[in-house]
């Protein structure tokens, strides 16, 4: 039997927050990312392009395959996307 639950993300953001409360939990848990742990801005916004087109992005917020918030995940730059058969954000280039 093929598992079609979504992963829960280890980010611990809660899932089930009004949408804007939603978002500042993101923003802060993102702000609280160290600094040295964060890809540069246009490489985030590349990736989260990137997501934005993908057909595994539930909501414009989770994606199915991992369960995290994308703009959580696509901040952090050791984090890759993990769509199986391969990474989409592979093309995007971090200068840091
Ligand atoms: S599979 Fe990759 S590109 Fe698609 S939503 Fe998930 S992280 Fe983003």
């Amino acid at each position: 039997m093929i598992n079609t639950e979504i992963p829960v993300c280890l980010c611990q953001i809660p899932a089930n927050l009004q949408k804007d409360q939603m978002y500042e939990a993101i923003a802060s848990y993102v702000r609280n990312i160290p600094k040295e742990q964060q890809i540069e801005d246009s490489a985030y916004e590349k990736r989260l392009a990137v997501c934005s087109a993908c057909e595994a992005l539930i909501n414009g917020l989770t994606c199915k395959y991992c369960g995290c918030f994308v703009l959580a995940r696509a901040r952090k730059k050791n984090q890759g996307c993990p769509m199986p058969g391969g990474d989409l954000w592979s093309g995007v280039k971090s200068y840091l």
